[in-house]
C-alpha cells in the first residue's frame, strides 16, 4: 500500500547558526550538517517542498559586536553575511547526501548565490530542490527569525518550524528547571506576554498578523521532522487563539 500523503504539502525550516557548529562553541561540523540532511530526506522523499532559512550565531552576530563599539548597521551586515557562508557550507552537505539544493541570498553575492527572486524560488520548491534563503531579510536590524516568517509569508508555507535546543517551549528554562513543564501550543500573545523568547517580537508579531502556525521543535529528536509534516503534534505550536480562529 502507498505510503500515507503528508499532511503538510510546504514548510519553512530555521534552523540558527549554532544547528551547523554541532556542539562546537564556533564554526560547522560536518556530522551536524549531514545530520540535517538525514532529517530531510524522508521529508523531501514524502514530496514536501523544503524551504530553510539559516542564522548566523555560530559565526557572527550584530547585537554583541554593537555592544563592543562596531557600528550596529555595519555589523548586521557581517552577521546576514554570516548566514550566507552557512548556506553555502549546508548546500554543499546537502548536494553531497544527494539532495538537490539551492542557495538565494537576499544581500547580492552573485558569485556564490543566486539573488532572491520569489518565482524562481517558488519552481526550485516545485522541482523537489531545498532552498536555502541566505542574507537574513537583507536589512540590518532584524534576525533570521523575522526572516523565516518573511520567507515563510513569502513561499506560502503552511508551517514555520523553528528548531531549537530543547523540544518545545517551557514555562522555564528546563535546564536550569527539571521541573519546568512544555506547552503543547500557545498563542502568540501569550508568547509575547509571559516574555518565553521562543522568537524575537519582530518575528511573533509578523506571525501573528498573518496568522502563520510555527511549530517549535528539536531537529536532534531523530524522525521529528518527518512526524510533524504528517501531522503529528510534536513540540510545541504557536497558532492563532481559539477565539481568533473563531473570527472573533
Ligand atoms: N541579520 C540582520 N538582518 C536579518 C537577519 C540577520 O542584520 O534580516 C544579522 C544580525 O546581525 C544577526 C546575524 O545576522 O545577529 C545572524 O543572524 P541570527 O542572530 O538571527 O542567527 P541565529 O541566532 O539564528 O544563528
Amino acid at each position: 500500500m502507498a505510503a500515507a500523503a503528508p499532511k503538510i504539502q510546504r514548510i519553512l525550516l530555521k534552523l540558527s547558526g549554532e544547528a551547523l557548529a554541532g556542539g562546537k562553541p564556533y564554526g560547522f561540523d560536518r556530522p551536524a550538517m549531514q545530520a540535517v540532511a538525514e532529517e530531510l530526506r524522508p521529508v523531501l522523499a514524502a514530496g514536501v517542498q523544503v524551504g530553510l532559512v539559516v542564522g548566523g550565531g555560530n559565526l557572527f552576530r550584530g547585537l554583541p559586536a554593537a555592544a563592543d563599539g562596531a557600528d550596529r548597521a555595519t555589523a548586521d551586515y557581517i552577521g546576514m553575511l554570516a548566514t550566507v557562508m552557512n548556506a553555502l557550507a549546508l548546500h554543499e552537505a546537502l548536494e553531497t547526501a544527494g539532495l538537490p539544493a539551492r542557495v538565494m541570498s537576499a544581500l547580492a553575492v552573485t558569485g556564490v548565490a543566486e539573488p532572491f527572486i520569489r518565482a524562481k524560488a517558488l519552481a526550485h520548491l516545485a522541482k523537489g530542490r531545498v532552498v536555502l534563503f541566505a542574507g537574513g531579510t537583507g536589512n540590518p536590524y532584524f534576525t533570521t527569525d523575522t526572516a523565516a516568517c518573511v520567507r515563510a509569508l513569502d513561499i506560502g508555507a503552511q508551517l514555520l518550524l523553528k528548531s531549537t535546543k530543547v523540544d518545545g517551549v517551557y514555562d522555564a528554562d528546563p535546564v536550569l528547571h527539571p521541573t519546568a513543564s512544555r506547552y503543547e501550543q500557545l498563542d502568540y500573545d501569550e508568547v509575547l506576554q509571559r516574555h518565553l523568547g521562543v522568537m524575537d517580537a519582530t518575528a511573533v508579531v509578523l506571525a501573528r498578523e498573518h496568522g502563520l502556525p510555527v511549530r517549535v521543535f528539536d531537529m536532534h529528536s531523530r524522525g521529528a521532522l518527518a512526524r510533524i509534516v504528517r501531522g503529528e503534534a510534536v513540540g510545541t505550536l504557536m497558532s492563532p487563539s481559539a477565539s481568533d480562529r473563531s473570527g472573533r
